[in-house]
């Protein structure tokens, strides 16, 4: 990701958080459709070696600042799930895979699927924050490890709703009607990759 020109980048805020994007010339202005998913990766510094078990990373503090610096804290902040992918050892990659087949899993992402369309009529990503305090309030316990991240980790408002329905969304994986504390607990895991203080 941090391949392209910043200003490139940038333009992926628009479309990610309103699914359209708008074109201004002289004259005229039109709005076209642009809802996707965006899948991106990028490594932890330039030469890709921080953090690996073995080899050592050269790159001075200054040059991996500068690098991370590249994805901006706006657009880090639409991004719902961040995680950081650890090296493999050699061992584990000659390992055969030992997880669930393609085809379980697409059986229980579409219940999942069709728990938020019956719910609300809609997926958990477009829900408006009115719709949000409706259908994703997570219990007592939930609800106080959401405030305890949101402070220590310095979220936005934005993060704290993204991290609601990604909540939702694990509770529907689940097929649970309410969002329960793990699932809660979950979710904040899958946004404290980056520039954690
Ligand atoms: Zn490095």
């Amino acid at each position: 990701m941090p391949e392209f020109d910043r200003k490139v980048l940038e333009v992926l805020r628009e479309p990610l958080e309103s699914g359209q994007i708008t074109i201004s010339r002289a004259a005229r202005q039109a709005d076209f459709p642009a809802r996707f998913q965006l899948i991106a990766a990028m490594n932890s510094c330039p030469c890709g070696y921080l953090g690996h078990p073995s080899n050592k990373c050269r790159c001075t503090p200054d040059l991996i600042a500068r690098y991370q610096s590249k994805i901006s804290g706006p657009l880090l902040d639409r991004i719902d799930i961040q995680i950081e992918v650890a090296a493999l050892s050699n061992d584990e990659l000659a390992k055969q895979a030992d997880g669930e087949s393609s085809v379980a899993i697409a059986k229980r992402v579409e219940r999942a699927r069709h728990r938020q369309f019956a719910r609300q009529g809609k997926c958990n990503n477009n829900l408006s924050p009115g719709e949000l305090d409706l259908h994703c309030r997570p219990d007592g316990d939930g609800k106080q490890l959401l405030r305890t991240a949101m402070t220590r980790l310095h979220w936005s408002a934005r993060a704290y709703h993204r991290v609601l329905k990604i909540a939702r969304t694990i509770a529907d994986l689940d097929q649970q009607a309410s969002i329960m504390p793990q699932h809660v607990a979950e979710a904040i895991q899958y946004r404290r990759a980056m520039r954690e203080q």
